[in-house]
């Protein structure tokens, strides 16, 4: 029986064979067969992941605040939780944006000349007051149809808010939107599996039209983004875990390092949610907390993606030669953070929210061709991290509870 390659595989030789196909097209000046007959393909990857973003965004963000309603239920742990993550994911950002600023300035990212075939349109420089205007929708159908996502996420706030507060009325739509939801991410799944097609295209047109430097210019946003990663990991996770949880930095990467590495390899934190349970567990999780915390966290809790979106946006807002201003770089904090929690947690989900951050700030979201071909490798260390922060967060609100109940205990029997 014939064995059917795994999905990272498929990528993974498209990568190479795109390399290949575009660097014989670039040597034999023949770039214009890739711009013609590879590319539409890549464009029509795109498309898909365009026409997907928007109703992903707003049922992942009403689905997700409706979900939140059922954490007053859990009473404290669930605001911990939310406010671990909000706090983390925020810091994550502001590292993220920091390290590709810094790359940018030293010259490190390219602006890219647009070649043939290469359609990206320049950014509309706006201010903070702006922005901030033009979030709130005066029509909802306009904001879906331009695919304003600072707008839809306002609309999925308010949705989520009212449908919330009308209570056993509002019934029938938290079911439609829980059901569209799950429909919505099998759609998205369907459209990750044509990854490979999408990766060698564009990775061929790339290669072809930009030359072999574009190489290690990829190379280096990849860096970058990994050094955001660790650093985030080595201070903020292990900052927490020691004050919070009273574990050591060493203790805790030691016993979290298999649900790293499962995460590194499969590129999913909802798969690997069983080895981060045990993994926390291991470190001194109450079952309860991890169970609550942990499935959580895969899907609302994503720091690397976060500090991916903001590595991305900049490196590609740079490739087209745009300038971003201070009120471009707070859109990119505030719709990163917010495009995290709406990210799912399987492999490549981060990439269509990327589409999110970029058209908040105006930049063609065709760029993601740029960069789609190495997501994978992007993929694989956000997600390690992903899961590493939900561990921590378990283990820090474990610690919380246990000495809520220990000064409860006391004060009962004095
Ligand atoms: N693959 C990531 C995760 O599962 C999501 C993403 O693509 O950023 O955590």
């Amino acid at each position: 029986m014939k064995k059917k390659l795994s999905l990272p595989i498929q990528i993974l030789l498209a990568l190479v064979l795109g390399v290949i196909v575009g660097l014989v097209c670039y040597k034999t000046g023949n770039a214009s067969f890739t711009a013609n007959y590879l590319k539409p393909f890549g464009t029509i990857f795109v498309n898909l992941l365009k026409f997907v973003v928007v109703p992903v965004v707003l049922l992942s963000m009403i689905d997700g605040i409706l979900s939140m309603n059922d954490m007053k239920r859990v009473g404290t742990i669930g605001w911990k939780t939310m406010a671990y993550f909000f706090c983390t994911t925020a810091i994550a950002c502001i590292i993220g944006l920091s390290c590709a600023i810094l790359f940018d300035n030293l010259g490190l990212f390219p602006t890219l000349a647009a070649e043939e075939g290469a359609v990206w349109e320049n950014a509309t420089s706006a201010n903070f007051m702006d922005t901030l205007v033009g979030m709130f929708p005066s029509n909802m159908w306009t904001s879906f149809s331009t695919a304003n996502m600072l707008q839809v996420i306002i609309i999925a706030i308010m949705f989520g808010g009212a449908i919330m507060a009308s209570g056993e009325k509002g019934r029938l739509c938290r079911e439609f939107v829980s059901s569209a939801n799950a429909v919505i991410n099998q759609l998205m799944s369907f459209i990750i599996k044509l990854s490979p097609i999408g990766v060698f295209t564009m990775m061929s047109w790339v290669v072809a039209t930009q030359g072999t430097e574009i190489l290690g210019s990829l190379a280096i946003v990849l860096c970058c983004a990994y050094i955001g990663y660790i650093i985030h990991a080595v201070f903020v996770y292990s900052i927490t875990a020691k004050t919070m949880a009273g574990i050591s930095p060493i203790e805790f990467f030691k016993k979290a390092s298999p649900a790293m590495i499962f995460a590194f390899t499969s590129a999913s934190s909802v798969a690997t949610l069983p080895v981060s349970k045990e993994c926390a567990e291991n470190m001194g999780a109450d079952k309860d907390i991890t169970s609550f915390v942990l499935p959580l966290g895969a899907t609302v809790n994503m720091d690397g993606t976060a500090i991916y979106q903001c590595v991305a946006t900049v490196f590609l807002a740079t490739c087209a030669g745009v300038h971003l201003g201070l009120g471009e770089l707070v859109t990119i904090v505030l719709t990163a953070t917010l495009a995290s929690i709406g990210t799912a947690g399987v492999s490549g989900a981060g990439t269509i929210m990327l589409a999110m951050v970029l058209t908040s700030i105006g930049v063609d979201v065709n760029l993601i061709m740029i960069i789609y071909g190495i997501d994978r490798l992007f993929d694989m260390g956000r997600t390690c991290l992903n899961i590493t922060g939900d561990m921590a967060c378990s283990v820090c609100i474990s610690k919380l509870e246990r000495k809520k109940t220990q000064n409860k205990t006391l004060i009962n029997n004095k």
